[in-house]
């Protein structure tokens, strides 16, 4: 990939990339709130079991476990998935139809539960649906709406409900628990943007280090590894073939006369050619081939798995394409090639590409444009 698409599609997905790391966040952050939200009514039933109406509870109960066994097999489904299909597009709403619906039972059934006329399981149910509400924040705190959702649907009932009633201490119960939600609620939106900000952070910097470490390994001009990615990969390579027992081919590649073209029609043209020479060579070799750019007008090339009768067939293909491909003011753009392949007398990368560098002179001194295969080692 060229150094420039690798910006252009960055760009393109920081944004996307963020909002599947806030639903990653969310779905980390959030499994203890399923199975917390239900112990907690659990803890108020046992709590409240001489106070509540028995049927009421019981119903609520029922609906609760509904619900969270609906949330689990969520979780269950999102964690077993494909990486790649955790997406928000994916996931964003089944999980908020399945908390709008257990933060509306919860608050809903709270509601329900708690008696009209017993102060002291008024304030423990107020006591319970402010602690649910502030764990709401420390679970969906990646998304701002989800908290505020889960909060207004767990509180609003009983708080609303108070609020109504004809004693001080019920209308004061309900006004401090307004006045806690919105310092919370305010708080929500510090919390996202901030998390925002961090997964955005991330990301850049992840994006920064990508392009400049493939600047690093790239050659400017042709866009093909340079010289120092070129003998990282080939050593690479070189290590892999060695030990599955594969040939390997080097080949070295030098265009003729290049001062001359130079000279004849100025260093710009040259660059034209060099550059039209590196996608001949982007474009004609297999993947699985590494190439570069040495420097000047030198290119190499190691083909693995590949018999010197085949690397033959590929580099005659290479060569009449170049005609077809390069265009302009030059007249007659030839190469010439050496080509050695491994033996067991090459102990290292480097004495293999020797000994094509050896069959690359000797093309030159047999009068150029031709591919010269080095002896058997
Ligand atoms: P030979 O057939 O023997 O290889 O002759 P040559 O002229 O190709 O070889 P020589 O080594 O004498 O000259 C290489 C030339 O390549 C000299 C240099 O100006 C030119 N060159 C090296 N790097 C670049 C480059 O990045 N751009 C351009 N335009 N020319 C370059
Ligand atoms: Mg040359
Ligand atoms: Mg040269």
């Amino acid at each position: 990939m060229e150094l420039s698409d690798l910006q252009r599609e960055q760009d393109f997905s920081i944004a996307e990339q963020v909002n599947t790391d806030r639903l990653h966040q969310l779905f980390r952050q959030s499994v203890s709130a399923v199975i917390g939200s239900y112990l907690a009514a659990l803890m108020l039933c046992g709590l409240c079991w001489d106070r509540f109406d028995h049927g009421d509870a019981y119903g609520w109960l029922v609906l609760l476990t509904g619900s969270t066994l609906l949330r689990i097999a969520m979780f269950v489904a999102y964690f077993r998935s494909d990486e790649r299909e955790r997406t928000p597009r994916r996931w964003e709403r089944t999980y908020w139809a399945t908390l709008v619906l257990s933060a509306g039972i919860w608050g809903a059934g709270a509601f329900v539960v708690m008696p009209a006329d017993d102060l002291l399981a008024q304030a423990l149910v107020m006591l319970f649906t402010v602690g649910m509400s502030v764990s709401a924040v420390s679970c969906y705190s990646a998304y701002r709406y989800m908290t505020l959702v889960s909060m207004a649907l767990v509180l609003l009932p009983c708080t609303l409900w108070l609020l109504w009633q004809p004693t001080t201490l019920q209308v004061g119960m309900a006004l401090a628990v307004l006045v806690f939600a919105s310092f919370v609620a305010r708080a929500t939106r510090k919390m996202s943007d901030a998390l925002e900000a961090a997964f955005r952070l991330t990301r850049e910097m992840e994006r920064a280090h990508n392009i400049s470490r493939l600047a690093a390994q790239t050659d400017e001009l042709t866009g093909l590894n340079n010289r120092r990615a070129f003998f990282e990969r080939a050593q690479q390579l070189f290590e892999d073939c060695r030990r599955n027992h594969l040939s390997l081919c080097a080949v070295m590649l030098d265009m003729d006369h290049f001062k001359h073209i130079n000279d004849t029609y100025g260093h710009q043209v040259g660059d034209r050619v060099l550059r039209q020479m590196g996608g001949i060579i982007g474009t004609c070799l297999r993947d699985k081939d590494v190439h570069g750019r040495l420097g000047g007008e030198e290119f190499a090339i190691l083909l693995p798995d590949t018999s010197i009768e085949r690397a033959l067939e590929m580099l005659e293909a290479l060569i009449a394409t170049m005609p077809r491909v390069m265009t302009g003011p030059v007249h007659r753009i030839t190469a010439s090639l050496g080509v050695a392949a491994m033996g067991a007398g090459d102990g290292d990368l480097h004495s293999l590409m020797n000994n094509a560098d050896k069959a690359l002179y000797r093309a030159k001194a047999l009068g150029r444009n031709q591919i010269a295969v080095a002896d058997p080692a």
